[in-house]
């Protein structure tokens, strides 16, 4: 098992939370790894990982060279990761690891994806439930899928959908989207969001409008299309105007002046300045595209090594090329893992 979390100067909330998540993972009796993403953190969070990677040996991290966003962060996570199966969440504490567990268990059930639906009672203000609430309706609207509401970045992934999804090349990756278009078998696990632990949500409402607006333009076309529809509602108007216009000539009375004409080329522009700008932002995003720069920059790594806490026999830990489940025995050192012995199936 892995389990992913991003770090984005989280330096209050990393020791709490390997505490929690380390209890929960060693009752389970799965041989597992936490792999680390410093998203290139500003405060003492790098150096926190550090010191705690003595005292967790399954802990692997993994510095970004400057903050690349959570999606990106969880994706580096994603392909570094090496078991059957991975789970993602947050380092906050938002995602309690207690639910771990049941992710598992709808695992075993036969979800490929496990999926969470945040129940925000107390832990998130209005705004941010409202927005998040016709946020996901309108995308689900638009991008022709059904993004639950409530759907948050604590899943679990199993290894074949998850090298499905590694390969996708999303220029502004929205996962929320991305797992709904892989298939396999779904559940979804309801949970309570808890309180951060310790410092402040790094999704301010400007990051949050240009979350959505990114995800939205990665995920449909719809905006693209709008232009038609907005151009053939105006040239059913222009036609109509024409004949009131025609009408007054033919009647004798003086066709309105200039205000009209000033009237409607304005409306028209307008119109054509929010088609090019729509237009503008899909353009923006085949351009980042088409540069493919690297989506993440690693900096440094730890690789903490392999823990089994009950099954002593192999089980997966190395330096995690994607997909790659190089196998070494647990009583490696960390040092060994950098060889890794190929399991005997
Ligand atoms: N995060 C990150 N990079 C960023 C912003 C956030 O890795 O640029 C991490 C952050 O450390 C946390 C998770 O993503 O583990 C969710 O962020 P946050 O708690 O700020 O979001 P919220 O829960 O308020 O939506
Ligand atoms: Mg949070």
């Amino acid at each position: 098992m892995s389990v992913v979390a991003p770090i984005y100067n989280e330096e209050g909330n990393i020791s709490p939370f390997l505490e929690r998540l380390q209890l929960v993972l060693t009752s389970l009796g799965c041989t597992h790894e936490i792999i680390l993403v410093d998203d290139g953190s500003q405060d003492s969070s790098w150096s926190e990982i550090q010191r705690l990677a003595s005292l967790y040996p399954c802990l692997r991290a993994f510095r970004l060279s400057r903050n690349f966003g959570h999606q990106h962060a969880l994706l580096a996570g994603l392909g570094m990761a090496c078991g059957d199966a991975v789970i993602t969440m947050d380092s906050d504490l938002q995602h309690p690891p207690e639910v771990i567990p049941e992710l598992i268990e709808a695992w075993r059930k036969g979800g490929s994806l496990v999926l969470t639906r945040r129940q925000e009672a107390k832990a998130s203000n209005v705004f941010k439930r409202l927005t998040s609430r016709y946020f996901y309706r309108i995308f689900s609207m638009l991008a022709d899928m059904d993004v639950h509401q409530g759907a948050s970045d604590f899943r679990l992934i199993a290894r074949q959908p998850l090298e499905e999804l590694l390969r996708f090349d999303d220029a502004a990756p929205f996962l929320r989207g991305s797992v709904e278009l892989l298939g396999f078998p779904k559940s979804i696990v309801d949970f309570e969001v808890a309180e951060r632990h310790s410092g402040q949500s790094k999704y301010t409402l400007r990051k949050m409008l240009q979350f959505a607006n990114l995800a939205l333009i990665g995920h449909s076309s719809v905006p693209l299309r709008i232009g038609i529809w907005i151009g053939v509602c105006t040239s059913i108007l222009a036609f109509l105007e024409l004949c009131y216009i025609l009408y007054q000539v033919v009647s004798g009375s003086t066709v309105p002046g200039w205000a009209s004409s000033v009237g409607v080329t304005s409306l028209l522009f307008g119109v054509m300045f929010i088609v090019i700008g729509i237009m503008g932002t899909y353009i923006a995003d085949i351009h980042a595209l088409l540069k493919s720069r690297p989506k993440f920059i690693i900096w440094e790594s730890l690789e903490g090594g392999v823990v089994a806490s009950a099954d002593p026999a192999l089980r997966t830990a190395s330096h995690g090329r994607r997909g790659a489940a190089g196998i070494l025995r647990v009583d490696q050192s960390p040092r060994q893992a950098d060889k890794p012995v190929r399991r005997a199936l």
